[in-house]
């Protein structure tokens, strides 16, 4: 290096750099893990913006000798997206360039996720049919770079097959356009492009090779291991685009992809098939390949069917689940004639088949194949969802593919390998009809003797692989996992080319070095090149030790609430650094489809730190760093680690639920605020909401002054100012009179049935009207509304780190709700937060006798009424006449019933009710009131709100189920019709109430 400090050398790659340079050590602990078991901290992040950014970047890289690792969703399962040199994140560089329908192609940026140009091309009738179960969060240049696959390869091919063209940046920061190249050209000796020259060394080297090359490569229908010369030599040249594609970023950059697009198939049929063998199961795939066409035959087995059977959630699937061994046979094709054909042979066969095997079901129609195929998709989220002490499902052998002729025999040998080394917990299951079986030892990764059996199983698995033809990786590549092996796979001759191409292409081993082939056989060609990343199957192991004491402020480990066992379906928690520990990295809160919720900070953001990933991988290395130095480290105590945990964590809580593993990140996050809230205070605008009673109630009594005050911009940035509550934040109107006092003001009817209502901060200072309302909607079903003594629920205080306070109010609330919840009263609820609170997170500071009958006994109003629906108790409603869009508050969504509230509605008459799925407001409880994280929640809140005005512009009604998303969603609203002259009849103020449309529909006036 020509600097004095690598401080020198940062600033003046940053001085390069369009897009960001990340090198804190938070940064650097963050992208220090992918999707596989292992951690290496890089020396910076460069999060590329543009082609521009990465040229410098590698010529950077390239003049000091410096590592560089390209990195997309990060989702790779074997370690080939970390390294210890610079990380370059293209996932910002994520344009759709150009959609050709008529030649068939589409010219992308290599940053944009698969789910995303699938929804883009999707308009056009077009896709590109490779589909591994990570499209929604992995990006298209990862994809290139592993060969990705999925289940439909067997008629569709894998990325291969749809890479066209290549931008590519080379080791010295050249660009390459990576195209085939013919042979006319390639012996045209004026021809002097980059890319007829590199065309010209590989045709040399290659062409006396070809008949090797052509007996030498595994006998498979998919491969990502080593470099793809059987498709970089062609008969009419040399396809250099190929030469690419599962090479893991070792060769150079993809910056720019031309692909393949093909039409989608009109029709679809999926039969399921029971076996009480997988052996038969293997047989019959092959015989299915032989005989029909199928589009997929999926396979998962016994391993993965009892943990299916186990999850929660899948209750509607349960049905399908009867069997020792499944597989999923698809056909699909332009006519229902052609797709019924091949079922009806497939039927038939099944029925001839002796009692090998059943029909469980099979369908042509969309949304059924949809919920079936899921069952398939998330089978390696079911199996990261196991928890076993301290083992976990490696990804190391999880990838052999051998043709499918083969596959039973594949899977008989795994099976004897786990026998042999005493494994009997391991998941099997995987793309039959390629013959790729994904397979998973449960091992203990901290254990030293694990090391040991872990190389052992690699030998014998890879050697099993190796003697069928097959290869190592049909997937997900080498990384680091099984790049030594590479060279066992490959005979000499091919090997040797590979490192021939490696050292010509990255002569200073800078592109991912000691992935694909491993230092010791790099030929360098000066001393100024990267001589130290060199990786075995069993170094650089990502575990927290779990030694030592935990010394945690929330309650972990103990029984689990009731929302908690339904979204994880384990009847206990797990310790504070066991739940850390959960996260396996796969990205899904990096998922920016609306398929699922989390993690709407990401969904806002797009950046690693946004995602619970991000952050999660944070908070290990702190529990790490701490243990290490036996409590001495504490970079906790930082301003760039309190924005991390305040800033980048709305507490929705969808990560308890959307997250495969179910790692409740929110419960993380509020565990590592009350440690640093308690040794600093809480950050600056926090503690009015953690005191919220003691400010409402003022603000009531002085209710004219106040709410002219919260009106005035001058007081407003004075309050800013001195409090840290955002100017721009509107604050809604005090009520001049409580909820506590309209409630004695107010008799009821004598009822013998009693509820215990709980009110919460919204109805007590601001609309003690719909609290009255609710009373009467519980009074008219024949219920008598007792109104305890109690203050606001607390979550603030318990969720951003005021945790003596919070336990304080829960403790108050608990004693006060006790003596209804012990006689079996019903506690009802109006606030999502309210009843999220009474469930689950007062158990995280109090679990006692009361505490856990106070969260038995809790029920939100719409979950009551339903009940009450359900056993033909509930009074009717009188017709609405509406058209109803219905946003549903991301509490209710975590604590499961938000089918009680649809339900619900659809009893009301006349009233239309359709679910507006547009994600998260944004709002956070206090989060958006904060100075500098208002923006933030506008930001996550955007998608929302437009959907709200589109929703308003086509005639419907849009009611929300909280009145925290509802004050969001009308200041999202105000903002759109603010800036938008047109729609002078559109308002903000009007997102509704769901009770307030029941309260109408049983004409309850205001
Ligand atoms: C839950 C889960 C399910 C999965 N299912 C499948 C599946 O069904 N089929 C399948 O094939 N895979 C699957 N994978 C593996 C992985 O998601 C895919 O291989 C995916 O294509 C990787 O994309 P990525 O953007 O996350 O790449 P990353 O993990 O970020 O990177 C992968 C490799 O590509 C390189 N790279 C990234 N971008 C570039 C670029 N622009 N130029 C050059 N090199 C680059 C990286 O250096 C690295 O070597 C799964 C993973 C998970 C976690
Ligand atoms: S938090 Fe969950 S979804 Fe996100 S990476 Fe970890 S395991 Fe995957
Ligand atoms: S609680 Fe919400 S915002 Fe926080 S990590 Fe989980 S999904 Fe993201």
């Amino acid at each position: 290096m020509h600097y004095n400090s690598i401080d020198d050398a940062i600033n003046r790659l940053k001085s390069m750099i369009k897009g960001k340079v990340l090198d804190s050590k938070l940064d650097r602990y963050m992208y220090a893990s992918d999707a596989s078991m292992y951690e290496i901290i890089p020396s910076c992040i460069v999060v590329a913006s543009c082609i521009e950014d990465v040229v410098n970047t590698v010529r950077f890289a390239y003049e000091h000798g410096i590592a560089v690792t390209a990195r997309g969703g990060g989702t790779g399962l074997v370690g080939q997206a970390i390294g210890d040199g610079i990380i370059i994140d293209l996932s910002d560089m994520n344009k759709v360039i150009e959609v050709n329908t008529h030649d068939g192609y589409v010219i992308v940026e290599p940053g944009v996720y698969k789910g995303i140009l699938d929804r883009q091309l999707k308009r056009y009738n077009k896709c590109i049919p490779v589909d591994p179960s990570s499209a929604d969060y992995c990006t298209i240049g990862g994809m290139i770079a592993n060969n990705a696959s999925g289940s439909h390869t067997v008629k569709y091919g894998s990325m291969i097959d749809y890479v066209l063209e290549l931008d590519v940046v080379l080791a010295d920061g050249s660009i390459l356009h990576a195209r085939k190249v013919s042979i006319d050209e390639i012996k045209d000796a004026s021809k002097d492009s980059i890319e007829v020259k590199i065309a010209r060394v590989l045709y040399a080297m290659l062409y006396d090779k070809s008949n090797i090359i052509k007996n030498g490569f595994p006998r498979v229908s998919k491969n990502s291991s080593g470099y793809r010369l059987d498709r970089v030599l062609c008969s009419d040249g040399i396809d250099l685009a190929k030469l690419f594609v599962a090479s893991e970023g070792t060769l150079g950059i993809v910056v720019r992809a031309k692909l393949k697009i093909v039409d989608i198939a009109k029709y679809r049929a999926l039969a399921l098939l029971a076996f009480k063998d997988t052996y038969d199961a293997c047989l019959y795939t092959s015989k299915i390949v032989a005989n029909l066409r199928p589009s997929a035959v999926e396979l998962i087995d016994k391993t993965v069917i009892d943990i299916v059977k186990m999850s929660n959630g899948n209750d509607s699937l349960k049905q399908y689940l009867d069997a020792d061994c499944m597989l999923f046979v698809e056909f699909d094709g332009n006519s229902r004639e052609e797709v019924e054909m091949q079922m009806d042979k497939l039927l038939n066969d099944v029925k001839n088949s002796a009692g090998i095997c059943k029909c469980i079901a099979y369908s042509y129609n969309n949304d059924e194949i949809a919920r079936i195929w899921d069952v398939r998709k998330n089978a390696l989220a079911y199996v990261m969802k196991v928890r076993k002490g301290n083992s976990k499902a490696l990804a190391f052998i999880e990838d052999p593919v051998v043709s499918v002729d083969k596959l039973a025999e594949l899977v008989n040998g795994l099976k004897e390998i786990y026998k042999r080394h005493g494994i009997i917990a391991y998941t099997i299951y995987g793309h039959a009809a390629d013959g790729n079986i994904h397979t998973r030892p449960m091992l203990d990764i901290s254990n030293e003797h694990t090391t040991a059996k872990i190389n052992a199983l690699a030998e014998d698995v890879f050697s099993l692989v190796k003697s069928m033809n097959g290869s190592i990786s049909a997937e997900h590549g080498d990384g680091i996992a099984r790049s030594r092996f590479v060279k066992m796979l490959y005979p000499y001759d091919i090997y040797s080319l590979f490192i021939n191409i490696k050292s010509i292409l990255d002569p200073k081993n800078i592109m991912n070095p000691g992935k694909k082939i491993p230092l010791e056989d790099i030929r360098l060609s000066s001393n100024n090149g990267n001589q130290y990343s060199s990786y075995s199957l069993t170094d650089n192991l990502r575990y927290l030790s779990k030694d030592g004491k935990d010394i945690v402020l929330l309650n972990w480990g103990i029984r689990s609430s009731r929302v908690a066992e339904r979204a994880t379906g384990y009847a206990y928690e797990l310790s504070y650094k066991d739940e850390v520990d959960l996260c396996h990295g796969c990205g899904m809160c990096r998922d920016l489809s609306y398929k699922v919720r989390m993690c709407p900070v990401y969904k806002g953001l797009h950046t690693e730190v946004a995602s619970c990933r991000g952050r999660n991988n944070i908070l290990r290395w702190m529990l790490k760093l701490a243990d290490a130095s036996k409590g001495s480290f504490t970079p906790e105590f930082t301003d760039e680690y309190k924005d991390i945990i305040y800033k980048y964590c709305i507490q929705c809580k969808m990560c308890l639920i959307d997250c495969p593993s179910n790692v409740d990140v929110g419960k993380i996050i509020a565990e590592a605020r009350a440690r640093y809230a308690t040794a600093h205070g809480l950050p600056k605008g926090y503690k009015y909401f953690a005191d919220i009673d003691k400010y409402a109630n003022i603000a009531c009594k002085l209710a004219l002054l106040s709410n002219a005050l919260m009106s005035n911009r001058l007081f407003r940035i004075m309050l800013e100012y001195l409090t840290g509550i955002d100017a721009r934040k509107s604050i809604p109107r005090f009520s001049r009179i409580r909820f506590d006092e309209l409630y004695s003001r107010y008799r009821q009817p004598m009822l013998d049935k009693r509820v215990a209502f709980f009110a919460d901060t919204y109805i007590r200072y601001i609309n003690p009207i719909l609290g009255l309302k609710i009373v009467k909607i519980l009074n008219m079903n024949g219920y008598r509304v007792e109104y305890p003594k109690q203050l606001s629920s607390g979550l603030p205080a318990l969720l951003e780190g005021a945790i003596d306070k919070g336990k304080r109010i829960a403790r108050y609330n608990i004693d006060n709700l006790y003596s209804y919840a012990s006689d079996g009263i019903p506690i009802v609820t109006f606030s999502p937060s309210a009843s999220l609170a009474l469930r689950m997170e007062y158990l995280n500071v109090i679990d006692d006798e009361k505490s856990r009958s106070v969260a038995y006994n809790t029920y939100d109003i719409h979950e009551f009424l339903n009940m009450l629906r359900k056993g033909n108790e509930l009074i009717e409603f009188k017709p609405v006449n509406e058209d109803a869009l219905v946003h549903i508050h991301c509490h209710i969504l975590v604590q499961g019933y938000d089918k009680d509230v649809i339900g619900l509605l659809r009893c009301i008459p006349s009233l239309k009710v359709s679910l507006l799925e547009r994600g998260c407001c944004g709002v956070g409880g206090s989060y958006s009131f904060i100075k500098d994280n208002y923006e933030l929640s506008m930001l996550i809140g955007k998608e929302l709100f437009n959907a709200v005005y589109d929703g308003i512009s086509n005639g419907k009604r849009i009611y929300t189920t909280g009145e925290s998303c509802m004050l969001q969603m009308d200041e999202g609203l105000r903002k759109i019709v603010g800036n938008n002259s047109n729609n002078n009849n559109i308002k903000g103020d009007s997102i509704g109430l769901t009770v307030e449309l029941i309260s109408r529909a049983y004409g309850i006036e205001d």
